[in-house]
């Protein structure tokens, strides 16, 4: 049975006007549709998780399926304080200043609406992972996106008259879905502005294991950062385990508080036994996170010479999983990407939804597929490049 609509009057509030459903998600819909080989979502093959995080995950069900505190198992909390520590050069209580999230996601819409005023401004680099659009809209922020996309480099004139009307920064580091990895002279720059500005921080670091450029730095290593900052991050990318949803937020006990009672009235707690598995994951050995890196860097090399070698234009990126491309014909991305998925059997997301307003002709593929799967995708666009006259 199909309900019609009982109201005369708009239901949505006007924080979900307007707003559409991800894009990101609806391409791998579309995928699933047309049986195409699924390169729009960042998602891994299921052997990638390590073996022995899976059988964690398994053997927890069986010994705690209850809630944990709201902030987290503690096991938990102090595994990341402990590692964290390592791999940021700061330390965070466990207890006050580390939140274990349902995903990265929700670190970042638990810190944007607990942080974010209606009407403050804030400040993110586009191209944008797309949820921080909505996420602002939910806080009934206002964006203001600044346009990296010729160069891919801040530059502080335009990085200052932003900011200087702004509240909050998002920084993506490194930058889904242009790989950027900012340098150390722009992450100083960011700091300055930050300083000056009085601006809260929010960074998204769910690649921070994923790089393979050497001038990669940590945000919160960076003068002035660490205390205006909150490190959203989480095991998705690292231990290739995205629907598991375990995210963490890492910040100064003032900002902590406040985004830990908006986690604590939307979730409760992330899952229990994945948590559990998620002390496992954290003590794997440091060569974990070296492979892990190596492995992608050559899916990128991978993905970059087959998308060259059917005449699309790969751009490579410093960090994360996928490849901004550009594409020889003059239809819209959106157009490209529905024919690339129905005429070709690969999916790709249109670039127009990382934009606030629309723009640029280009596609994002993602090598976050195995070596086979990227090959066969490969073959497919080569047995039907529509796209070459
Ligand atoms: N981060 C992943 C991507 O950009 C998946 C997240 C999502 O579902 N939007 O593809």
């Amino acid at each position: 049975m199909t309900l019609g609509n009982a109201f005369d009057r708009q239901v949505g509030s006007q924080r979900v006007r307007g707003m559409s459903e991800s894009v990101i998600r609806e391409m791998t819909r579309e995928a699933h549709r047309h049986d195409a080989i699924n390169l729009s979502q960042g998602i891994p093959d299921e052997d990638e998780t390590p073996a022995s995080v899976k059988q964690a995950a398994r053997d927890a069900i069986d010994a705690s399926s209850q809630y944990t505190i709201t902030w987290g198992l503690p096991a938990l909390r102090e595994a990341v304080a402990e590692r964290y520590a390592d791999w940021k050069g700061v330390e965070y209580d466990p207890e006050t200043e580390v939140t274990v999230t349902c995903g990265t996601s929700e670190a970042i819409m638990s810190s944007l609406l607990a942080l974010c005023d209606p009407g403050d401004g804030v400040v993110y680099f586009e191209p944008t992972y797309e949820s921080y659009i909505p996420g602002v809209q939910f806080a009934e922020g206002r964006p203001i996106p600044l346009d990296i996309t010729d160069g891919l480099a801040v530059e502080g004139e335009a990085l200052r008259a932003a900011a200087s009307d702004a509240s909050i920064l998002i920084l993506n580091h490194p930058q889904n879905p242009t790989g950027k990895v900012f340098t150390p002279a722009e992450l100083e720059l960011l700091a300055e502005v930050a300083v000056e500005e009085d601006l809260i921080v929010i960074t998204d670091e769910i690649y921070e294991h994923i790089v393979y450029a050497d001038h990669y730095r940590s945000p919160v290593t960076v003068d002035g950062l660490a205390e205006r900052t909150v490190v959203c991050t989480g095991m998705s990318k690292t231990y290739s385990v995205t629907g598991w949803r375990v995210g963490f937020a890492l910040a100064p006990e003032p900002l902590s508080a406040e985004l830990r009672k908006f986690h604590d009235y939307t979730s409760i707690c992330a899952p229990t036994p994945f948590q559990q598995a998620g002390v496992e994951a954290l003590s794997l050995p440091d060569s974990y996170y070296r492979d892990l890196s190596d492995s992608y860097e050559r899916r990128r090399e991978q993905l970059y010479d087959g998308l060259r070698s059917v005449g699309l234009d790969p751009v490579k990126p410093d960090g994360a999983y996928y490849m901004l491309t550009r594409y020889p014909t003059d239809e819209p991305d959106t157009e490209f990407t529905l024919r690339l998925i129905r005429e070709a059997g690969v999916a790709a997301v249109p670039g127009s939804s990382f934009y606030t307003d629309g723009g640029e002709d280009w596609v994002r593929f993602t090598f976050s597929r195995n070596e086979d799967t990227i090959d066969r995708a490969i073959r497919r666009l080569d047995e039907n490049r529509f796209w070459v006259q």
